[in-house]
C-alpha cells in the first residue's frame, strides 16, 4: 500500500479537521502519500484530490471548526454505477485505499466501496452520536457544550421574565445532543425520540411548578420527535404559559472543537491508518471506554443500531423541581 486518500462527507463537524490531520499524519509517519479528496464523495467520482505534501500542511487545523476538505451531499453516490465510477478514479490515482469521516450515509458510502471490493474505513464524525459500533462520534462533545451554553444563556431570561422556552436541538434521529445538553442545563423536560412523552403532563408539571415558587421552565426537544414551534402549540393548548420557541439549528455544528473531541479524532485517525497498515480494511472505527476499536463495517451497519442511553431521561426526570 502507498497512497491513502482521506474525504469528510455529510454533515460537517467540529473535530473533522482534526481526524484529517491525524490520518494524514499517521500516514507520512508510516512512509506512505496522503491525499485529501475535496466535497466527498462528489469530488471523489470527480477526481478532485490534492496530496497532502508535507507535515507543516496541517499545521493549524486540528483547532478549527468545519472541514478543510468540504462536504457535500451527493445522492447520486447511493447507485452502484456511480460507486464504480468512484472506484475506477481512485484506481486512476493509484489510491489503494480510502478513510471516509463522516455520519450514517457517508458510512453507507464506505461499505458499498468495500462490497464492491475496495479497502475503505468509516470514521465517525458527526454531533448527532447516531453511529453503532462507537461510544461517541467525532463532535457530539462539541456539539453539547454549545448546546448546553446556548440552553444556559436562555435559562437567565426564562427566569428573569418567568417564560417557558422550548428549545429545538439537532441530532436528527437520535436523542443524544438533547439528553446530554438538557441535564447540563437543568431542563424541566427532555423529549427525545427514543422514549414516549406525554406533552398533557408536561404541562401539568409546568403549572405545578408555578403553584410550588418555580415560573419560569425549559423544555429540549429532539428535532427527531418534532420542531419547537409544534411543541409549543401542543403544549399551549395545556396551559396559559407565556412560551417561546427557540432552534439552536447550525450553530451546534460550528465552532473550535473541544479537547475531547480533538482527542477522539486523533486517536481515531491514527487508528484507521494503523489498521489499513496491518491490511485490514472494510472496518468501522469507534471508542468504546476511552479505546479506539474496529468492526466490520458492514456487519456495524447491518446488524447493529446505535443505542440512545435512555437511562439518562430517567435520571433527569429524578432531578427535576
Ligand atoms: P450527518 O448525519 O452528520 O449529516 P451523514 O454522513 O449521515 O452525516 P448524509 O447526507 O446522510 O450525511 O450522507 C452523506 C453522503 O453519503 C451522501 O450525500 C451520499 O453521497 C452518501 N450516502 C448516503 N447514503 C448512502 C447510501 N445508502 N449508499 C451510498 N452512499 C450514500
Amino acid at each position: 500500500m502507498k497512497r491513502i486518500g482521506i474525504l469528510t462527507s455529510g454533515g460537517d463537524s467540529q473535530g473533522m479537521n482534526a481526524a484529517v490531520r491525524a490520518i494524514a499524519r499517521s500516514a507520512m509517519h508510516a512512509g506512505l502519500e496522503a491525499y485529501g479528496i475535496n466535497l466527498g464523495y462528489k469530488g471523489l467520482v470527480e477526481g478532485n484530490v490534492f496530496k497532502m505534501d508535507s507535515l507543516a500542511d496541517l499545521d493549524g487545523i486540528i483547532n478549527r471548526g468545519g472541514t478543510i476538505l468540504r462536504s457535500a451531499r451527493f445522492p447520486e453516490f447511493a447507485e452502484e454505477e456511480t460507486q464504480l465510477k468512484a472506484i475506477e478514479m481512485l484506481k486512476k490515482l493509484g489510491i489503494d485505499a480510502l478513510v471516509v469521516i463522516g455520519g450514517d450515509g457517508s458510512y453507507h458510502g464506505a461499505m458499498k466501496l468495500t462490497k464492491h471490493g475496495f479497502n475503505s474505513i468509516g470514521v465517525p464524525g458527526t454531533i448527532d452520536n447516531d453511529i453503532p459500533g462507537t461510544d461517541f462520534t467525532i463532535g457530539f462533545d462539541t456539539a453539547v457544550n454549545v448546546a448546553t451554553d446556548a440552553l444556559d444563556r436562555i435559562n437567565d431570561t426564562a427566569r428573569s421574565h418567568q417564560r417557558i422556552f422550548v428549545v429545538e436541538v439537532m441530532g436528527r434521529g437520535a436523542g443524544d445532543i438533547a439528553l446530554w445538553s438538557g441535564i447540563a442545563a437543568d431542563a424541566d423536560a427532555i423529549v427525545i425520540p427514543e422514549r414516549e412523552y406525554d406533552i398533557k403532563a408536561i404541562a401539568n408539571k409546568l403549572t405545578e411548578n408555578r403553584k410550588n415558587g418555580k415560573d419560569n421552565g425549559l423544555i429540549v426537544v429532539a428535532e427527531g420527535v418534532m420542531s419547537a414551534e409544534e411543541f409549543k402549540a401542543e403544549l399551549d393548548k395545556y396551559g396559559d404559559f407565556d412560551s417561546r420557541a427557540v432552534t439552536l439549528a447550525h450553530v451546534q455544528r460550528g465552532g473550535v472543537p473541544t479537547a475531547k473531541d480533538r482527542v477522539i479524532a486523533s486517536q481515531l485517525g491514527d487508528y484507521a491508518v494503523q489498521l489499513l497498515l496491518e491490511g485490514k480494511g472494510g472496518m468501522a472505527v469507534g471508542i468504546r471506554d476511552g479505546k479506539p476499536e474496529a468492526h466490520d463495517i458492514i456487519d456495524t451497519l447491518e446488524n447493529h443500531k446505535h443505542k440512545t442511553d435512555v437511562s439518562l431521561a430517567d435520571l433527569n426526570d429524578r432531578l427535576r423541581f
